[in-house]
């Protein structure tokens, strides 16, 4: 009897605990702005630690065509066009791919695309300045190792690849009750810009846990999206960027 008391006071430690770190995790939660802003993110939760003390940090900004960092092209991009799964996280919109033919190289391995999301106005820089939006395609291996593809976003045409994901932006996240839209399908090699000259350099996740040897790939080139395109994204996350972090002892390669 002793014992099944010392059991259950065992089973009710944990569930406490438990009670606990979800309690934790809930007051952890971040965002872009005021006391959960990433000035913040690194004191919001022990995991969040790199956002504080990482030595390599994205985004950063970005000086293209440094004449003596021209490197050779090693990466290789094959998309094609795929059904997405369009959501909103409550961070920003994100299209999960319901396909495993989206790979892409790079120094030699290989990476799946996962998902694709957007931030406004853009993370990287261009000699400091902002565009209105940036792109990450998010691409995975089996190690959980990360290669990101950054495609920045200017003012111009509307963007016809775009159309179907942007034409019904997930306003709120998805409550339990509801149901996911139908996948829709988007052009994703169309999506890139035709001249992929790129820089190339090691950082981190843009949000928390901010965890480094993120390889990133940032299209020189930018990609056309329309005002209301624009427009229609920012009425719903009005800012969700990260700003620039320092280069430290960093080399960004255009290739
Ligand atoms: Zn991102």
């Amino acid at each position: 009897m002793k014992q099944m008391s010392k059991f259950t006071l065992a089973i009710l430690s944990i569930a406490c605990f438990t009670a606990y770190a979800s309690a934790a995790e809930h007051a952890a939660h971040w965002s872009y702005d005021k006391e959960t802003g990433p000035a913040h993110w690194g004191e919001l939760a022990q995991e969040n630690v790199m956002c504080k003390t990482g030595m390599q940090q994205s985004p950063i900004d970005l000086q293209p065509r440094s004449a003596e960092r021209i490197g050779e092209k090693d990466f290789q991009i094959n998309y094609h066009p795929t059904k997405v799964n369009v959501i909103n996280n409550g961070h920003t919109i994100q299209a999960g791919s319901t396909e495993q033919a989206n790979t892409i190289s790079f120094k030699g391995k290989n990476y799946r695309l996962a998902q694709f999301h957007f931030h406004t106005p853009s993370e990287h820089t261009i000699t400091h300045k902002n565009y209105p939006m940036e792109m990450h395609m998010v691409n995975t291996d089996e190690n959980g190792n990360i290669t990101v593809v950054g495609v920045f976003i200017e003012q111009g045409k509307e963007n016809k690849m775009l159309a179907p994901v942007f034409s019904k932006l997930p306003v709120k996240p998805l409550t339990p009750k509801e149901k996911a839209d139908e996948p829709t399908e988007v052009d994703l090699m169309a999506l890139l810009p035709s001249d992929q000259k790129a820089m190339v350099y090691s950082g981190s996740l843009t949000t928390p846990p901010c965890s480094e040897q993120v390889n990133w790939i940032v299209m020189e080139t930018p990609i056309e999206m329309s005002k209301s395109q624009i427009a229609a994204f920012q009425s719903i996350f009005s800012d969700n960027h990260r700003p620039v972090q320092k280069l430290n002892n960093r080399q960004v390669v255009t290739e």
